[in-house]
């Protein structure tokens, strides 16, 4: 589903018409005006830029493509930070945020907090196309998308319940839960400690998708997608629903979106301070590195409040990752850390949907 206008637009230009005479590939990968279409976005992008790179080569509208790449993840239920199987909040709630924006008409849509909906990147599409409105948060974004047709589905499923059921169980020694019984060890003698034998080592809270593309007439749009911070607060919206903070675009500038910790993004403002760098003629990695160098200064006024932000190397103990595309094509992955995310997803006509390792600041 596109907005008319956008297809008008877009069959309507010469371009168009040569895509449907011959191999979109041949035809289509670089424009009259010598742009080519980008596709960039997290690790788990990849499946969904798979599978739309080939529209885009043809002509298909960047919207389009952002939306399709965060679906393919939304209904899997093995990507367990989106949609189906995500992992829930600490009542084991899956509760989703979602955001697209169009950079040509510059108009957002979003959906926060939104339950029983496997689709919620396409409810925000509707918040952009068919409301005056850039974001509906909650219950009422349910019956929002209820009423727009959506079916109600149950997202949390047995391996996601499973895991928030063994993070409830290891969240303390004081309370009555005692979890399943260890299992008898092979050769080592039973441990004493039989309720912290069994709070897991480490769960992994962070995972978003995001997709930023660059389409070959020259327009950007953007979407993010996400179960959120696992186990957090019932109701708590992360950066994904945030435009400016999760993602952002401009027609004039580029787009920019992020994932891993949100409230650092939020508290930036980061993917609209990265396309406001773009705009002022910055190269992408830059504008990326900048405001992950912001982050690190931010942190530090943070740690007053949770000194937790800082580890004891006396850096930010969180990672955060941006995706970032220029109107001329550039485009750059970059990470703080680089230790939950290693590499980002892209898609351009020199070398088809792939993995890149995304550059960190902090090495
Ligand atoms: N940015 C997402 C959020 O804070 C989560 C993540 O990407 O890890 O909700």
């Amino acid at each position: 589903m596109s907005l008319p206008l956008s297809r008008r637009a877009f069959v309507g230009g010469s371009a168009g018409l040569a895509a449907s005479c011959a191999s979109a590939r041949e035809v289509r990968a670089v424009s009259s005006a010598g742009r080519k279409p980008v596709m960039v976005g997290s690790e788990n992008a990849l499946p969904g830029m798979q599978a739309q790179f080939e529209h885009l080569l043809a002509g298909g509208a960047p919207l389009d493509a952002a939306i399709e790449v965060c679906k393919v993840a939304e209904a899997d239920p093995k990507d367990t930070s989106v949609g189906l199987g995500g992992t829930p909040n600490e009542d084991g709630v899956v509760q989703l945020d979602a955001a697209c924006m169009d950079g040509r008409i510059h108009k957002s849509g979003a959906v926060a907090a939104i339950e029983d909906i496997l689709h919620p990147i396409e409810v925000a599409r509707i918040v952009l196309e068919r409301t005056d409105h850039c974001q509906i948060f909650g219950a009422d974004a349910y019956r929002f998308a209820r009423a727009h047709g959506f079916p109600h589905t149950e997202l949390l499923t047995e391996e996601s319940r499973a895991v928030w059921m063994k993070w409830k169980e290891g969240l303390s020694d004081q309370d009555d839960r005692l979890g399943p019984p260890p299992a008898p060890p092979k050769s080592a003698p039973p441990s004493k400690d039989t309720k912290t034998s069994f709070v897991p080592a480490r769960f992994e809270r962070h995972g978003t998708i995001h997709c930023s593309v660059l389409a070959l007439d020259g327009n950007v749009a953007c979407a993010t997608s996400t179960s959120g911070l696992a186990f957090k607060i019932p109701g708590r919206v992360g950066d994904s629903a945030i435009v400016g903070a999760g993602l952002y675009c401009d027609g004039e500038a580029g787009s920019a979106g992020s994932t891993g910790r949100g409230e650092a993004s939020i508290l930036a403002c980061a993917s609209a301070m990265i396309v406001e760098q773009l705009r002022n003629g910055r190269a992408p990695k830059d504008a990326g590195m900048e405001i992950l160098r912001r982050i690190v200064r931010e942190t530090e006024r943070q740690a007053l409040w949770q000194p937790a932000l800082i580890g004891p190397d006396g850096r930010p103990s969180f990672d955060i990752q941006f995706y970032i595309v220029a109107l001329d094509g550039s485009f750059a992955g970059v990470t703080l850390k680089g230790k939950t995310h290693a590499r980002f997803a892209v898609s351009e006509p020199d070398g088809g949907p792939r993995l890149e390792a995304l550059e960190a600041l902090l090495t």
